[in-house]
């Protein structure tokens, strides 16, 4: 393969990625200063398609947010309320019971399950809340719970970590979404989530979980006050935990959207920052599989392009999307199965339907 580097550093990343070398932090930080973003696509096409040659994943899936009440507030979040504050909200078992049976229909293989952290559930809410899922939608996979939610609830239940774990896991658990590190870094947490569990926590979570036999997807917030550095410091803290767990399924990067926060005078990312997001995850995560573009965040006209920046995965249907909506997303509230196919068929791909586990669904 032939690539024309105006950007001569980009050629010896390149070396290290034809010889399998694993990127260093000083070529990570590289790929986010760089203005040769056509030829930092191909090299992250390149590595995309060694893994994936031409296909482009999808699921079919439901996001559950059964409350935004949340004691953290969050300086990013715009999601979040107190409790009895206008739009405040919390759903009964009965209540989610229905917005299931609703799209009963639907062939959903995946329930996407977060929200706040909201004082007035008990643990045997959450529990309930893994059973009805699983009674109503059997043969479907529940990704649930960020670790921010599981140090919650352990201290809710009074249980060890891996007991809460294990709980669960055995109300029905099978998968957690990755979400609620942000950026591992103790500076932007102080300034941002300081109520919320801080990065080392966040990897003791992480670890207990994989050990658990749970996989999950990992995540980073970008565009809000982190550096360069910062980023990829956090890639390479992930990378790290991959080689010793290999518990992680993919890597999600997300698009800050500030408006409804107290962050609101922060711009929105450009689409040059987040196809270079999409671009460093593929390379510096020698070790995950998968990289997302979230059609949520970054719109549906970027996320096409992000399949040609490293991604080999659009998310899903989600249908009814509510956390970045709040923060001032335009992309859709959800999208059908044609949809998600024809943006990826009009890409250059060939969409395949996959389970929770990157399964082709036939
Ligand atoms: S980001 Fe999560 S923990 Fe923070 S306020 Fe929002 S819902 Fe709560």
């Amino acid at each position: 393969m032939d690539i024309s580097f105006i950007d001569k550093r980009l050629e010896s990343i390149f070396n290290k990625v034809l010889k399998g070398s694993r990127l260093s932090k000083e070529d990570g930080i590289c790929i986010y200063e760089t203005h040769d973003l056509i030829a930092l696509g191909q090299i992250a096409s390149h590595a995309r398609r060694a893994l994936h040659g031409n296909k482009a994943f999808y699921i079919y899936n439901q996001h559950l947010n059964y409350t935004n009440v949340c004691r953290n507030r969050c300086r990013f979040c715009a999601y979040a309320r107190d409790d009895g504050e206008k739009g405040a909200y919390v759903w009964s078992i009965d209540q989610i019971e229905k917005r299931l049976l609703e799209r009963i229909d639907d062939p959903v293989t995946e329930l996407h399950i977060v929200g706040g952290l909201n004082e007035d559930l008990s643990f045997q809410y959450f529990i309930d809340l893994l059973e009805t899922v699983k009674r109503i939608r059997p043969n479907a996979t529940i990704k649930a719970f960020t670790c921010v939610e599981i140090d919650y609830l352990a201290n809710l239940a009074g249980l060890s970590l891996e007991d809460t774990i294990q709980r669960l896991k055995d109300a029905g658990l099978e998968m957690m979404p990755g979400g609620g590190a942000e950026v591992l870094n103790s500076r932007i947490h102080e300034e941002l989530f300081p109520k919320k569990i801080g990065h080392e926590r966040w990897l003791e979570i992480v670890k207990a979980v994989h050990k658990a036999g749970i996989k999950t997807n990992a995540t980073m917030l970008y565009g809000h006050i982190e550096t360069i550095e910062e980023r990829v410091d956090h890639l390479i803290a992930l990378r790290k935990l991959q080689d010793e767990t290999a518990g992680f399924s993919a890597f999600i990067p997300l698009a800050f959207h500030s408006k409804n926060t107290k962050l609101s005078h922060i711009p929105p990312t450009t689409a040059v920052d987040d196809l270079k997001n999409v671009a460093a995850a593929r390379l510096m995560l020698d070790n995950f599989d998968h990289i997302k573009a979230y059609w949520v965040m970054i719109g549906e006209r970027l996320a096409q392009v992000a399949l040609s920046f490293g991604a080999d995965d659009l998310d899903g249907t989600i249908m009814e999307e509510r956390i970045t909506h709040t923060a001032g997303a335009k992309s859709a509230i959800g999208l059908t199965k044609e949809q998600m196919e024809d943006m990826i068929t009009k890409a250059g791909f060939e969409p395949v339907q996959r389970d929770s586990f990157y399964r082709p669904i036939k």
